[in-house]
């Protein structure tokens, strides 16, 4: 997948925003939908996808860049808070030879505690559905 490459509808995120696929939702407004990553980096770990259909960042429309951010850091404030986090990481990639791996624009939040180290990206198994179920509570009770 290149960076000018076309949008594929049939991408996970796609299907999950329309409600073809499941996950584990923690917030949605107008502009976004935030779930959990499955494959989690490390607990908490989540995504924050805009409802448009944008391949990267450099695909998405001007005009709703500003109000994805605004909806970026308001996730990324409730995963802070629930997790009561040392830190925060928030990374996103482009195209296929930036990292990418799903085809459909996202930031990844995930709370940080001092000293502990972070999975790498696309290494991590997939998490237990009784933990997510329970990060999944804790950050939808952080809003
Ligand atoms: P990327 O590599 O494109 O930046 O990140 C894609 C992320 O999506 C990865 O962290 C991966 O674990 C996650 N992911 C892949 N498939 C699924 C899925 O079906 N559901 C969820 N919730 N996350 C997924």
């Amino acid at each position: 997948m290149h960076l000018s490459s076309a949008y594929d509808p049939q991408n996970i995120f796609a299907k999950i925003l329309r409600g073809e696929m499941p996950c584990l939702k923690v917030y949605e407004d107008a502009v976004c939908l935030a779930f959990l990553d499955i494959f989690p980096q490390g607990p908490g770990h989540t995504l924050v996808i805009p409802k448009v259909a944008a391949t990267n960042l450099l695909t998405l429309p001007a005009d709703a860049l500003g109000p994805y951010m605004v909806s970026v850091q308001k996730v990324a404030k409730a995963v802070q808070k629930a997790f009561e986090a040392d830190g925060l990481t928030v990374f996103q990639f482009n195209g296929a030879a930036g990292g990418q791996t799903v085809f459909h624009l996202h930031f990844h939040i995930i709370p940080r505690q001092e000293g502990v180290g972070l999975k790498g990206h696309g290494q991590a198994g997939k998490a237990s559905e009784e933990d997510l179920i329970a990060q999944q509570a804790a950050i939808i009770a952080a809003f």
